[in-house]
């Protein structure tokens, strides 16, 4: 997927001005003012970790780096993730390796919610009720498709009154006839075609990429809604 060729992706992480911050400074960085600001911190592929910087929730990751020759990461994620001191939690959109990795979540016994695919191999496994109890973020899941995939998932992300919505690997953009007033589209370049074509990029106050190929050029035209973020990077969600 993410093959379509419009504008390039160096010019506009340029042009976008990003706002980012090292993804391996924020422990000590904690006081009262960061406490409250929501940000996602992109690994790569669909992989972030949304963190308020005391609780944190993963999203597509740990996956298998590299796998089908989408984007491999700093193995310091990995590390990281025995290192945070409160409780940290997984939610999956599927079960594919290029968003999950089956190995990991064993080994680390990782507390990971998901569908189908998710609920056969995780060993510490978590309904959405119980991931909903377990911190200040509210999620829904909504069931998409995806070609080669017992069960896929969408959510909606809810933290701090910010409506974030997950697309996962689907492309089937009718979900979103279900649910209304989404402040970010965390979405896939085929997703993002649909949406661009259906002419519903104004639905959003943000949009962040993510599962595109760093050497390609993605697959619609330049928005300034539109954000490109770097591997390891941080975004501010609810600045
Ligand atoms: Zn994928």
């Amino acid at each position: 997927m993410h093959s379509i060729i419009i504008i390039i992706y160096f010019s506009l992480q340029t042009l976008l001005k990003v706002k980012t911050v090292g993804y391996f400074m924020h422990k000590t960085n904690i006081n009262e003012n960061i406490k409250k600001t929501l940000v996602a911190k992109f690994i790569g592929n669909c992989g972030f970790c949304f963190t308020d910087e005391v609780d944190c929730l993963y999203i597509d990751f740990p996956y298998v780096s590299g796998a089908y020759g989408f984007m491999s990461f700093d193995a310091r994620h990995l590390e990281a993730l025995s290192r945070h001191e409160k409780e940290v939690y997984f939610l999956f959109t599927h079960a594919h390796d290029d968003h999950f990795n089956r190995k990991e979540v064993r080994s680390q016994k990782l507390k990971t919610a998901g569908p189908f695919g998710i609920r056969c191999y995780a060993n510490n496994y978590i309904t959405i009720d119980q991931l909903n109890k377990s911190g200040p973020w509210h999620i829904t899941a909504f069931k998409t498709t995806h070609a080669l995939c017992i069960e896929h998932y969408s959510y909606v992300l809810e933290w701090y009154g910010t409506r974030i919505f997950i697309s996962g690997d689907t492309k089937d953009i009718s979900v979103l006839r279900k649910i209304s007033n989404i402040d970010i589209l965390i979405s896939n370049p085929l997703f993002l075609k649909e949406i661009v074509k259906a002419k519903r990029i104004n639905d959003f106050k943000k949009i962040v990429l993510c599962h595109f190929r760093t050497k390609s050029k993605i697959a619609h035209k330049t928005h300034k809604k539109l954000i490109v973020p770097k591997q390891g990077k941080t975004i501010i969600l609810n600045a």
